[in-house]
């Protein structure tokens, strides 16, 4: 296993300060090494998932070579050639696992910013402390752009946060986690091979859930209730540094409310059909998003008024360094439930890989378990196939 970093790389470099899971601490499971602690509904702070991923890498002795970073991938004539900035190796198979997050997605057009607007992504936005006094604009509101919002709001800084595509969800449904009616009924085991439109699927960005100690739902109406701004999505900036945006807010809300009780009705479906309307609170809905009735379609980026800009609008893999013809147009690997098309490569750890679990930490072990008996067949094909 080669790693650039330190085990947990990207929990110890890329998160903010305040960040914790948005699954609840029994949901992070492991082969074999799940939570045995006195919180199993809370949710783990950065440090804790740091100290999870570590120790789980120290039970198995996974055979980590830290601080050795991958810089080119090519096929050879017996399997495939990898270069790191601490020597070569080769090998017959290889599992590319670097993954789903690795570069903040941020929209051309912001190299038209004013000068005077300083810009941070997600993943080098730390906390408010390193912004300057002002008006911030947040652009995204899945999970990490509503989290950061609520967190810069409540720093004093007044905040508009820019709203595109995103799926509502409460925190606790029926006195129950969320998440755990996605895991009972079944929801997030649902296979890649079972949905209509996967390469759909593999898009849609993460519930808008965050993981908090009194369990409260952080949605549009929460964040509004705080006096956070709703505009539409970002749809671009002018050359005098005009920031429009999309007249579709409230038909985005609307659509993630539908999401919402969609999923709501198929967990009520499941709690009937399994027995436990008896034993749960009784069924109910959130009251709708609320949005002003003509949300502004602009606003003067050079006024000063806006003096920061977070960018959470999602983020994209870093496959710079694989040399492989595996790659589709729009860079990301091409593959059949992690199944890659060139002999003997797998990937693992981006959305919907082979379940809808896949993108979380509880993913791993399904997917990795498929994954490694494929590749064990593979070496004894590949070794039979050697020795003839
Ligand atoms: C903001 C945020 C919040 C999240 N919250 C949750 C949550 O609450 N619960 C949950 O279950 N999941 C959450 N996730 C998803 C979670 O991060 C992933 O499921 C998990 O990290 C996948 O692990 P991984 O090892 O596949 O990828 P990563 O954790 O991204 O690890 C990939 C590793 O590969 C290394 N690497 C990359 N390129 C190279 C290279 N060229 N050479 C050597 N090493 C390299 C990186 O340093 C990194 O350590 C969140 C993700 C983000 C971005």
């Amino acid at each position: 296993m080669l790693e650039r970093g330190e085990v947990a790389h990207t929990w110890r470099t890329e998160r903010w300060d305040s960040l914790r899971l948005l699954t609840p601490n029994w949901q992070s499971r492991l082969p074999g090494f799940r939570y045995n602690g006195p919180d199993p509904d809370g949710y783990r702070t950065l440090p804790e998932v740091v100290e999870f991923i570590a120790t789980y890498a120290r039970v198995i002795s996974a055979p980590v070579r830290t601080r050795t970073t991958v810089t080119s991938v090519r096929s050879t004539e017996t399997g495939y050639l990898v270069q790191t900035d601490q020597g070569e190796w080769s090998c017959r198979a290889l599992v590319l696992a670097s993954g789903a997050f690795n570069i903040a997605c941020v929209p051309g057009f912001a190299d038209r910013l004013p000068p005077t607007v300083a810009t941070l992504t997600t993943q080098q936005y730390r906390n408010p402390g390193q912004l300057a006094d002002g008006g911030v604009l947040v652009v995204g509101a899945s999970s990490s752009g509503t989290q950061i919002a609520n967190e810069i709001h409540r720093s004093g800084r007044p905040v508009t946060l820019s709203v595109g595509e995103h799926i509502r969800a409460p925190r606790v449904y029926r006195g129950k986690d969320l998440k755990w009616w996605m895991d009972a009924a079944g929801v997030l085991d649902q296979r890649y091979d079972e949905v209509d439109d996967i390469a759909r699927a593999r898009r849609v960005p993460s519930l808008q859930l965050a993981g908090s100690a009194d369990r409260s739902t952080l949605d549009l109406n929460a964040l509004t209730n705080i006096g956070v701004k709703l505009v539409g999505r970002l749809a671009g900036i002018t050359e005098n540094g005009r920031a429009q945006f999309a007249g579709s807010l409230r038909n985005m809300c609307a659509l993630s409310d539908l999401k919402m009780n969609r999923l709501l009705n198929l967990i009520d479906d499941w709690a009937r059909a399994n027995g436990l309307d008896d034993g749960t609170e009784p069924p109910h809905r959130l009251p709708p998003t609320y949005v002003e009735e003509a949300p502004p379609l602009g606003l003067n980026l050079a006024s000063g008024e806006i003096k920061t800009i977070i960018w959470a609008t999602g983020y994209r893999p870093d496959y710079s360094w694989l040399e492989l013809p595996v790659l589709d147009r729009k860079g990301m690997v091409r593959h059949d439930g992690g199944v890659v098309p060139s002999a003997g490569v797998y990937l693992i750890g981006t959305p919907f890989l082979r379940r809808r679990k896949s993108t979380l930490i509880d993913g791993a072990s399904d997917d990795a378990r498929d994954l490694s008996d494929h590749l064990v067949s593979y070496l004894h094909g590949s070794a039979s196939r050697m020795r003839a």
